[in-house]
């Protein structure tokens, strides 16, 4: 399926390489006008890591790439200031899902993610591991193993990032165990990896606004799936009380975790390195700017000096 040698034009060697030792801050970006406007957009945002959606978000619809739409991409992304691009997977996946025809297309759609990911050297694709609907635990991790194997098997040269979920107790992923589960199910390969969003874990009881809490997280990954899964972090503040399970995104210092929650959130150690992007409504809900970036990074660096005291 996969066209595209494993790893050409990635920029980075890969996610998480020695030579960085600061979080690449950035945003999600749209690709409107074509798949380079994105790197355009990430630049004028002063981002240093983006993430795109490959295809329009709330449709199965695919977008049609060809061969010279990821040539043009990878020209721009290796000229460019952006040093990590990743590809967000339309929210309608489930893996977990038990209609046939609903698994088909999500199948068909994540393996297309991870094509384009592969052919513009993307470090990744991040998915939500899914919903339970009306099944068992037990069943719908079953799907959801069943379906990560098949779409990692029908791909290659692009890594499958899982994100912890939040929003309600029908979601596969609310902490750790069951992604852990997952990822060895599905072999523990190295295209596994982990991608972790402070608003979801704030939502799930976690506690990302402490240097303490935060270390607490880091610990637990560690022990659950191993350092080295941790490959992403989504960066969005929290409209809601810790523990509410409710998924809903507020602007970078605007909610619940606030910026002395980011302060510590950023500069957790074991976290610099990573990529790590704004998910957050912006102003006017067009989604992060440059301001919000500047700040985050202004939160990062004070983080990071408040624990060097
Ligand atoms: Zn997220
Ligand atoms: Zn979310």
């Amino acid at each position: 399926m996969c066209r595209a040698p494993v790893g050409e034009g990635a920029k980075r060697t890969r996610i998480g390489s020695e030579e960085l030792a600061k979080v690449l801050i950035g945003a999600h970006v749209s690709t409107g006008g074509g798949l380079v406007n994105a790197l355009r957009r990430g630049e004028e945002r002063a981002c240093e890591a983006i993430q795109i959606f490959n295809q329009s978000p709330r449709m199965w619809r695919p977008t049609r790439y060809s061969e010279n739409d990821f040539a043009a991409f990878r020209e721009a992304y290796a000229h460019s200031k952006i040093e990590s691009v990743v590809i967000h997977a339309i929210y309608l996946i489930n893996p977990a899902g038990a209609d046939r025809s609903m698994r088909r297309k999500s199948l068909e759609t994540l393996t297309h993610a991870l094509w384009v990911g592969a052919g513009i050297g993307a470090e990744g694709v991040v998915v939500h591991p899914g919903a339970l609907k009306a099944s068992s635990r037990a069943d719908a991790l079953k799907r959801a193993v069943k379906f990560i194997c098949e779409a990692l098997a029908a791909t290659e040269g692009c890594d499958l990032l899982i994100e912890n979920n939040a929003g309600s107790k029908q979601l596969l992923g609310l902490g750790f165990d069951e992604i852990a589960e997952l990822i060895e199910r599905c072999g523990g390969g190295p295209r596994l990896g982990l991608c972790i969003d402070s608003c979801h874990l704030h939502a799930a009881s976690f506690d990302v606004r402490t240097p303490e809490g935060v270390a607490a997280i880091a610990d637990e990954i560690e022990a659950r799936l191993g350092r080295q899964r941790l490959r992403y972090l989504h960066l969005n503040d929290s409209r809601d009380q810790r523990g509410a399970l409710r998924d809903r995104h507020a602007d970078i210092g605007k909610g619940e975790i606030g910026r002395a929650g980011f302060r510590a959130f950023l500069s957790e150690p074991r976290w610099q390195k990573l990529p790590a992007v704004l998910e957050t409504p912006g102003p006017g809900g067009h989604g992060p700017d440059r301001k919000q970036v500047q700040l985050t990074r202004r939160l990062w660096r004070e983080g990071v000096k408040a624990r060097s005291k």
